[in-house]
């Protein structure tokens, strides 16, 4: 049984004031009694104090992005040994707003996914199809692409930690979520794709997520899909009654 996990990843959202008062919320709602992992992913800026927020928590956290270099001349970059000193455990990779509007392609991708694993941060893997690949029907082939050349060159013993998450272009943030059905389609062909590159072990151990408009009044029903194993969840996540709803629909 694959234990469900659920990260918001809050992206360019929250003040370190903004930070706290939804931490604080959170730790409300999250007890041992919660069965899902939670992981938060606040803007850089907020991390070192979401570490000291979450000392005694269960909750989680991770970073929404990193260079794949440790340090030098990469003006505007943050490095693994940054997230690392800043008690990171995750880190979302290949975002499709990263991969758009910032021009990541699939090999960046890969070095970071690398670079992330040697640094034993455990990668937030992203993938999935625009609207304009949906329809002209290539949405299994975009995504075992992604995922191709994201892993290219990864043993499967570095995989063990490390999290899919399929987010169709077209339901991040547009409030159209892929049906259950849809998403169950994509997330079977997933972990046989992993079967097929790696193991039947591997993919069967592998935790893939469902990212694109996941709100309280889908969440149950997308999460009670066979393959579908958590969520990654991005505008529900920035209000703490709406995140923690979502968080129980994995209960
Ligand atoms: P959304 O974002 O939930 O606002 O659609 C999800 C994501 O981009 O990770």
């Amino acid at each position: 049984m694959r234990k469900k996990i659920i990260a918001g990843n809050w992206k360019m959202n929250n003040d370190i004031s903004a930070t706290i008062s939804l931490i604080t919320e959170l730790k409300k709602g999250i007890t041992e009694n919660t069965k899902a992992t939670v992981i938060v992913c606040p803007p850089f800026t907020s991390l070192e104090t979401t570490q000291t927020l979450l000392k005694d928590s269960i909750i989680k956290f991770g970073a929404q992005n990193m260079y794949y270099e440790d340090s030098g001349a990469f003006t505007g970059e943050i490095s693994p040994l940054m997230l690392k000193s800043v008690g990171c455990e995750y880190v979302i990779l290949g975002h499709s707003e990263r991969r758009t509007i910032f021009q990541e392609s699939d090999s960046l991708i890969n070095k970071k996914i690398k670079t992330a694993i040697k640094h034993e941060l455990k990668p937030i893997f992203c993938i999935g199809e625009t609207l304009e690949q949906r329809e002209k029907g290539i949405t299994f082939e975009v995504c075992e692409r992604q995922v191709k050349n994201g892993l290219e060159g990864i043993s499967e013993s570095e995989l063990s930690h490390l999290i899919i998450a399929y987010e169709p272009v077209w339901a991040i943030g547009t409030g159209k979520t892929a049906t259950s059905e849809q998403a169950e389609e994509v997330h079977s062909f997933v972990r046989k794709l992993i079967e097929k590159m790696y193991s039947k072990n591997l993919a069967e151990k592998i935790v893939i997520q469902y990212g694109g408009s996941v709100k309280p009044e889908n969440a149950k029903e997308l999460l009670s899909q066979p393959n579908i194993d958590g969520a990654l969840v991005g505008g529900a996540c920035l209000k703490a009654d709406s995140f923690l709803k979502i968080i129980d629909a994995a209960n």
